[in-house]
């Protein structure tokens, strides 16, 4: 819903609106006009839709707008990254984190505001679940960046966990990539979970976009101790369901690893994931951690994540480490929303 309290049309399938049209007596063809209009010709008013007949979208009016919501702020980093402050219809502000990088520029989208799984590393964490973010709001988040021409990839690893969310989550990625919506290929966009099981299978198995699994320990024990879901959904259980399913070709399967001084950065921790991971066709990418306050969590330094990436290429692994980007803007995920709610309160 929008300040008129009317809905959005953006954000919606194909199928939800030949249902909208049919609800009114119109024909089923309309209802691709209408989603040409919101994803190929980025129409911002109904009455733009000039292929629909006068009445069609009136009746279409009383009850639906198309949806946009501009972004609240932005800030730019020295090294031209840019986060994105949006504040949903419900207060809640949200990021997002435009990273331009030689030939490719990426968009990390948020799904939810705040979230609800504890992980004790991250901000956004402590804020707990205010916001299921809408498809809508999760691609209105592409839409109106300054950079929207330029993207040519999309992480869905911002705010949220969006496994958490997984019916708008998925509704967004079928709009990016269907033929009556954005037409993207799904080798362009990456989701990124800590490993809801039941939904984790359900996005293998019904989009072809890339996943990026959090491992961050390959031990159990260490993994609870940082990330509850844990103790629901353990790594080793992931990793057992995802050695059902073929990575081996375009679909890119990652695993995340953020790195904290002595906690999970030892050559044994390394080793260790070479175990787990072994004979798999995936990718592991080694992420330096933001300091946040009142943690104790440190990050590891650069020397001894060039060691651990060594040893694990070594063993065979395709093994990165990723660079750190925006630093002077708020890095990490959660803090400049956190920052932005304390001080409208
Ligand atoms: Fe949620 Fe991801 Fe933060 Fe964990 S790391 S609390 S899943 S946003």
């Amino acid at each position: 819903m929008n300040i008129e309290n009317k809905e959005w049309l953006f954000g919606k399938t194909l199928a939800q609106i030949e249902d909208i049209v049919a609800q009114i007596g119109g024909k089923k063809f309309v209802a691709k006009q209408i989603t040409d209009w919101l994803y190929k010709k980025n129409a911002n008013h109904i009455e733009d839709m000039t292929n629909l007949s006068k009445q069609l979208r009136s009746q279409i009016s009383e009850k639906y707008c198309v949806g946009y919501n501009p972004y609240y702020k932005v800030d730019t980093s020295s090294d031209g990254t840019r986060k994105y402050l949006f504040k949903t219809s419900n207060g809640t502000f949200i990021e997002s984190a435009y990273i331009p990088d030689r030939d490719r520029a990426t968009l990390c989208v948020s799904s939810q505001g705040g979230c609800r799984m504890g992980c004790t590393f991250c901000m956004t964490g402590r804020q707990k679940l205010q916001d299921n973010l809408t498809s809508g709001e999760i691609l209105n988040q592409i839409k109106s960046i300054d950079e929207t021409e330029n993207l040519n990839n999309v992480v869905y690893m911002g705010m949220g966990e969006p496994l958490d969310n997984t019916d708008e989550v998925l509704r967004s990625i079928e709009i990016l990539t269907a033929e009556w919506g954005y037409a993207w290929s799904p080798t362009r966009i990456t989701l990124s979970t800590i490993g809801i099981l039941p939904m984790m299978k359900r996005f293998i198995e019904t989009s072809k976009a890339n996943l990026t699994i959090s491992m961050h320990s390959p031990n159990p024990k260490v993994r609870a101790e940082i990330m509850p879901v844990e103790k629901k959904y353990s790594i080793l259980d992931i990793v057992k369901l995802l050695r059902n399913y073929d990575f081996s070709h375009q679909r890119r399967l990652t695993f995340g690893y953020t790195m904290f001084d002595g906690i999970n950065d030892s050559i044994s921790d390394a080793n260790d994931i070479c175990i787990l991971l072994k004979g798999m066709h995936c990718r592991i990418n080694l992420i330096p951690f933001h300091q946040i306050p009142d943690s104790q969590l440190r990050p590891t330094t650069n020397q001894d994540m060039v060691k651990f990436r060594d040893y694990l290429s070594k063993k065979g692994f395709t093994c990165t480490i990723r660079a750190s980007r925006g630093e002077d803007i708020f890095a990490a995920c959660g803090l400049l929303s956190t920052k932005e709610s304390q001080e409208s309160n």
